[in-house]
């Protein structure tokens, strides 16, 4: 059996040393979460960051808007929230209703109180290798490498997925410390070839099962992003049971990348309250 890359357990742990940071501050950093619609999936990831705040000592306003809510409407309120000094950080729960235009969105929030690091400067910013807010997704792998002392230099990853909020800024993360990065997507030609000769895959794709015990060699590690509802159970990308036979090292899910998400973006919003308060 493999090893099992505990993310619950270190984003517990993790959790403790940030609620002893957030302790020392002046006032509980205050994070902003906007969802437009009511989507199960997204009211799931809300929840989960709430309950993860509370434990922690920061507070989440969370604005929720209808669907049919204008677009002019949500970016003011998004320039009210840059100019409001007692919030830290500005998130959108994406995705968003297909009317709606993201990026447009996501564009609005100021740069230094952007703790999913999607706005054009900080993605320019983890595009050089540079110090910004890197998104929660990457930097929770990032940790959970780091953690089970998982050395990156030289390895050979294979990445599946090259979306914008997911895959790519995850490729890039990898390849900023220092891996050799393959990305593969609908269009790849031989999957199988791509990620068996891979030392780590890491795949978020959405398609429960897309790896099989066929897509994975012995020794390697398998970080599985994908979150899909199925039966009314949260399931990866990876067919975990037979896979974990094989390879050294597996997340599960749950219980893997996803509370490392959680935790990476609270560690990003007292980033912010921090890069923020020396700024005043
Ligand atoms: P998306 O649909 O925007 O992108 C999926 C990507 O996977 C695309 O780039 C597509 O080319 C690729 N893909 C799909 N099917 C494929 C196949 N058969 N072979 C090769 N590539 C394929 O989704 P997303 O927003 O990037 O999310 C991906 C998954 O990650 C979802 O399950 C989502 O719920 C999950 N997610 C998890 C976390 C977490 O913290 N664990 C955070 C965000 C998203």
């Amino acid at each position: 059996m493999s090893i099992i890359l505990d993310g619950k357990k270190l984003s517990n742990r993790l959790a403790l040393k940030l609620m002893a940071k957030i302790s020392k501050l002046a006032i509980n950093p205050k994070l902003v979460i906007i969802q437009i619609g009511n989507l199960d999936r997204t009211n799931v990831y809300i929840k989960k960051k709430k309950e993860f705040a509370e434990k922690i000592g920061a507070k989440v306003l969370h604005e929720k808007y209808p669907k049919n809510i204008q677009i002019e409407k949500v970016i003011s309120n998004i320039l009210k929230f840059n100019k409001d000094r007692s919030i830290h950080g500005i998130i959108v729960q994406l995705p968003l209703p297909k009317n709606f235009d993201t990026t447009r969105i996501i564009m609005a929030i100021d740069q230094r109180k952007d703790v999913d690091g999607l706005t054009a400067k900080n993605t320019r910013l983890l595009f050089d290798k540079k110090n910004g807010f890197v998104p929660a997704t990457a930097k929770g792998i990032l940790t959970l490498f780091k953690n089970y002392k998982i050395d990156l230099t030289g390895k050979k990853i294979t990445m599946v997925g090259q979306s914008s909020l997911v895959g790519r800024p995850i490729a890039l993360a990898l390849l900023n410390e220092g891996a050799t990065v393959t990305v593969c997507h609908t269009h790849t030609r031989n999957l199988k070839e791509e990620t068996k000769r891979a030392d780590i895959i890491v795949v978020a794709a959405g398609h429960p099962g897309l790896i099989t015990k066929n897509h994975v060699s012995s020794g390697q590690i398998v970080i599985d992003v994908g979150i899909t509802l199925k039966n009314g159970k949260v399931v990866g990308d990876v067919d975990y049971e037979k896979v974990s036979k094989i390879v050294k090292a597996i997340t599960p899910v749950p219980g893997g990348v996803g509370p490392m998400t959680v935790f990476s973006l609270f560690e990003n919003l007292v980033k912010a309250y921090l890069l923020n308060s020396s700024n005043l």
